[in-house]
Formats: C-alpha cells, structure tokens, sequence
C-alpha cells in the first residue's frame, strides 16, 4: 500500500518519464517525450481522453496566426486584463509553440472544416473530439497508459532527486510504483470538488506532492474564480455570457465590469437572484451559436428555458485555478519547478506570465496546456534518458493524507468531514472572492486546524485513501491561496480586496507561496516587480 513503504507495489514500471495526469497538457507532455525516444509512462486518475477538465468542457485555443500585429494585440489584452504581471517573452513562446503543435495536429490527421473563406481550419473547440484524438496519438507513440490510477506520492532518491511515484489502480484494486528518471505532473488545477464541468478530479494533488519535494508556488491569491451555470445545473459553459444582459430579482440591470472581474455580478448574488438573457446576441449567430455549443444548450432544452428569448436564473460554480491561474511556480523556460527531475505542466503550474490575474479560460489556458506541456515533456525526455539504468533507493514523499504525522490514524470516513470543512471557507462567496484580512485571517486558521486532521488521518481501503489524500491537496492549496491573497494588499485583476479596493502600482510584482506545517507567501524576489511588462 502506497500509505507504507516498505510494502512492495502490485504493479511496478520502470520508464524515462511519468506523467501524472492526462488532459492536454499531460498528453503533449507524453506524446513530446515519447517523440524525444523516451520511455513513457502516462497515468490518470480517470480515463485519460475523457477525464479532467478539457475533455469535459470544449475548448478554444490561443491560435494566434504568426502576424505581429495579431500578436502584439493578443499579448496587449492579456497584459491589460492580467494587471501587468505578464511576461512577453513567455506569452510570444506560448503563440509559437501552440501554432506550430496544432498545425501538427493537422498533419497528424484532425479533422479539418471549411471556413467562410473556403480554406481549411482545425476546429479543435469539440474538446471530446480533441482529446480522443489526443489519446490515440499518445498510445501510437508507444506510451503505456494506466487509467484509473491516480497518484499518491512522489518517490525521490537520497539526494532528493524525483524519480518516479506510486498510486492505486482503482478498477483492479491493486496499488502500482512507476520508478522513472524524470516526473511531469500534469493534474490539472483545483476547484475544489464543486462539481463544475470535469473538475472534480481536480484537487491539487500534483501541487501538494511538489510542494512536498520542495517546490515554490506562484500567483495563489488568483484562484477565486466563479463561473456562471444555470441556476440548478453544472453547465459552466461561459462563452457566450459576453451577450448577455444581467438583471436582479425586480429586473433592474446590475452595471458594472461583468464578465471580466465578475465581481458586480458575484456582489448581486449575496443580496438576492441574479438572471442572464443573451439578448444582445445577433439574430444570424443564434443558430451557429446553438451548433457549436451543443452540450450547453442540451441542458437550455431540459430545464426548458429559451437563453435568448427569456431571462434564465444564473449560480456561481467555483473554478479555483482551473479557470484562475495560480499554481506551481516554474523556474526556466522548461516548466522545471526547480527540484530535480520534477517539471509542471498545463493548470498545475502558474499561468501568470501569459495571463497575470486574469482568468486565461476562452483561449490561452488550453494553449499554455499544449505549449508547457511540450516544453515539460521534452526537458523531462532529455533528463529521464540521461539518469537510464542508475539505480538508487528510493522513498515515498507524501505526508498528510497517507501516513499520519503523529501516529495515530483518523476515523474511517473522516475525509467527509474535512471535505465539507475545506469547501465552507472555499467555495463561500464571501470569503473567497470578497476578501478582507479579517476574513482571510478566520479562514486560515480555520484551515490550518484541517490540516492538522489531514495530517492524522488516513483511509482503510484504497479508495477512501484517494479521498483523504485529495483533501489533504485541497486543504493545502486553500492555505497557500489565503495566504498570498493576505500579502497581497491591493485589488488586482480576480484579486478583490474589500479593504483595499484599489490597485497599487507599487504592488505590480508576484507572489510566491510555499511550505506544508507552516505555510508562506512573499513578494517573488527573484522576479522583482513586472514595470518593463507595464504599457
Ligand atoms: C467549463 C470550462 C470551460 C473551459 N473552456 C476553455 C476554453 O474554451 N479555452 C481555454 O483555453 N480554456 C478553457 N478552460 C480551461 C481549460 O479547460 C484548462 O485550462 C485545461 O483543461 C487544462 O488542462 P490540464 O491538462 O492542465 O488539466 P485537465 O484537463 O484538468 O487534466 C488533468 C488530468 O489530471 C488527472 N489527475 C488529477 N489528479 C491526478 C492524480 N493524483 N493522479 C493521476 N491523474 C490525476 C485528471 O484525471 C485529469 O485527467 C475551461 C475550463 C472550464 C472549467
């Protein structure tokens, strides 16, 4: 059992590369190191092609034409929303590097269409579409895929070097160890466990077993992002709100920034219901609109309401760092986290420098996945060949979660409890997204007696392990989220400070964040303040 040792794992692998988890960014990071002639190992929690967040929800990319103008502009927008916390070289690398891989997609076989022009265009917005496609490439590659194997722990040699990790096999009921010369982890980012579109798998586990190698965070204070679902449903397909009008419970329009920062609308919601109409939808794009979102308007029919014809109520549905950007904080242009062997990918790692605060859904999030996947994935190639056949002892690394600090073990069923505990101070409005040093400081401390309990609990069988071990990554990243969002003293971009509701320009810098018993966060001193991103 991954929970000791000095147990022998059922399965056991050796490879150049692991990759944990496998939505986009983790499959462009197998498919990258098996091109590179690696050995490549590839596990998901869930099925890899349909699990996470992209396979759920659709996605559009980044894809920028190759024009300086485009991209100049492109990067301009970002900058702006982002707060000026963006690096150019990193969002210019990111444009590249994802048209020239979905170009490849092209060659590879994607399904084309004509556009209005008669010229042929991927439309890789049908994500399920994508990533089967996605999964076909990788296994032609010669990856091994473990589906329904999430990861536990990281393993690392004396030196502290990462070299492989363990898990279970859920459907075989059988625990596994990949032993490799270099990790990606690619598991995506965190919601939570709020039930938006695919991201319930999504619990911050590869941030925590970095974090438990040593691994720094960066720009956690952005990861209180809300997405809009039809009051009643988890359908936070959010594309098409930019039409809308939004109105409160006696039909009175709520003004204000609406679809960027959200907050106006979040603010309405505390006082009483809020409601949409895509009014301001062109008569002509309605029925196209209707075909290329055809999961969003199946659950319109269902609860029978007409999105252009008559207003609909509208909920909120915590994203976290899915749809919000903080995340591991990558140390060179490789994605390496700055331990060795272990490099991030996709939501796993801070999207900051393409993005700053601002939420990179709709475009550059599923482009970050494509490029800081092929980046992690061919840097880990080159390492893990380089380490082959040097053999070493190795020991599990996880702590909270799978082996108790203190000696004693938690109730059985006891992550249910800490589930709802670490949801009440994330998944509140009020708390999250309106955040003042009193609350934060409530909240945190609130969370850090969680974690205490997730540092004496572990579960019986495999799976109720699986679930501690989730809370014990959920309980981590709320921590090193409030803790960045307390040092930073300002609004800026998805960050809203009641008490400081303006953006101090002396504050244009980044926030990194770490530690396990006793969390940081500081002002990122490598980094320095981001005034040459500044227009
Ligand atoms: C509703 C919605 C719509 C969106 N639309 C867009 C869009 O149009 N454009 C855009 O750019 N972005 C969009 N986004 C964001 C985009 O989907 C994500 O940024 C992208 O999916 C990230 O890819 P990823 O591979 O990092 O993570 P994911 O796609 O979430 O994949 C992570 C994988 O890791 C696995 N995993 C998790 N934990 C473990 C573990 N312990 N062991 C093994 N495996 C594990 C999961 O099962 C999952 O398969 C949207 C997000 C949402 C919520």
């Amino acid at each position: 059992m991954p929970v000791n040792s000095s147990l022998r794992a059922e399965l056991t692998l050796e490879a150049d590369v692991l990759v944990i988890g496998g939505g986009p960014a983790g499959a462009w990071a197998a498919l990258t190191a098996a091109r590179e002639g690696a050995r490549v190992v590839l596990v998901d929690k869930g099925y890899c092609g349909t699990s996470g967040v992209a396979a759920t929800a659709g996605v559009g990319h980044w894809a920028v034409p190759p024009d300086e103008t485009l991209r100049g502009e492109a990067m301009a927008l970002r900058t702006r929303l982002g707060g000026f916390i963006t690096d150019p070289v990193w969002q210019a690398r990111v444009l590249d590097e994802t048209w020239r891989r979905l170009e490849e997609l092209g060659r590879a076989g994607y399904p084309t269409s004509r556009d209005d022009a008669g010229g042929s265009v991927l439309r890789i917005g049908q994500a399920p579409h994508y990533m089967r496609f996605m999964r076909g490439l990788v296994q032609r590659a010669g990856v091994s895929i473990l589906d329904h194997s999430p990861a536990f722990e990281l393993l690392a040699d004396p030196e502290g070097t990462v070299a492989g990790a363990r898990g279970i096999q859920r459907q075989k009921r059988r625990t596994w160890e990949v032993r490799a010369g270099a990790v990606v982890v690619a598991t995506g980012g965190c919601t939570w466990k709020s039930k938006s579109l695919g991201g319930d798998v999504n619990t911050g586990d590869g941030q925590l077993f970095a974090a438990e190698v040593g691994a720094r965070l960066s720009g956690m204070e952005f990861s209180s992002f809300f997405g809009i679902v039809p009051k009643g449903t988890s359908m936070d397909k959010n594309g098409y709100f930019g039409f809308a009008t939004f109105t409160r419970d006696d039909g009175s329009p709520i003004e204000g920034q609406l679809f960027g920062s959200r907050a106006p609308l979040l603010k309405a919601s505390l006082d009483g219901g809020v409601y949409a109409q895509f009014d301001r939808a062109p008569e002509h794009l309605r029925p196209v609109m209707r075909a290329a979102m055809p999961n969003f308007f199946m659950v319109m029919d269902k609860i029978g309401a007409d999105p252009f014809a008559r207003r609909f109520a509208i909920d909120f549905v915590l994203e976290g760092t899915v749809r919000g950007t903080g995340g591991l904080r990558v140390v060179d242009s490789e994605c390496w986290t700055g331990v060795p062997g272990l490099f991030a990918a996709g939501d796993t790692a801070s999207r900051e420098v393409i993005v700053g605060g601002a939420t990179g859904a709709g475009a550059p999030n599923a482009a970050w996945a494509v490029s800081s996947g092929t980046w992690a994935g061919r840097a880990a190639a080159r390492h893990g060949q380089l380490v082959r056949g040097r053999r070493a002892d190795l020991v599990g690394t996880g702590g909270a979660g799978i082996r108790p600090a203190h000696g004693a073990a938690g109730a059985k069923g006891a992550w249910r409890e800490l589930l709802r505990a670490v949801q009440a101070e994330t998944h509140s409005i009020e708390i999250n997204v309106f955040r003042t040093d009193e609350r934060l400081r409530r909240s945190l401390a609130a969370l850090d007696g969680l974690w205490r309990g997730a540092r004496t609990s572990i579960g019986g069988e495999l799976d109720e392990q699986l679930r501690v071990r989730e809370c014990a990554a959920m309980i981590a990243m709320a921590r090193w989220s409030y803790a960045s969002a307390l040092v930073r003293t300002e609004t800026r971009a998805m960050h809203t400070r009641e008490d400081y509701p303006a953006t101090d320009e002396a504050q244009q810098h980044r926030i990194v964040s770490g530690g396990l018993d006793d969390v940081w966060a500081t002002v990122d001193a490598a980094e320095g303040p981001c005034e040459r991103l500044a227009s």
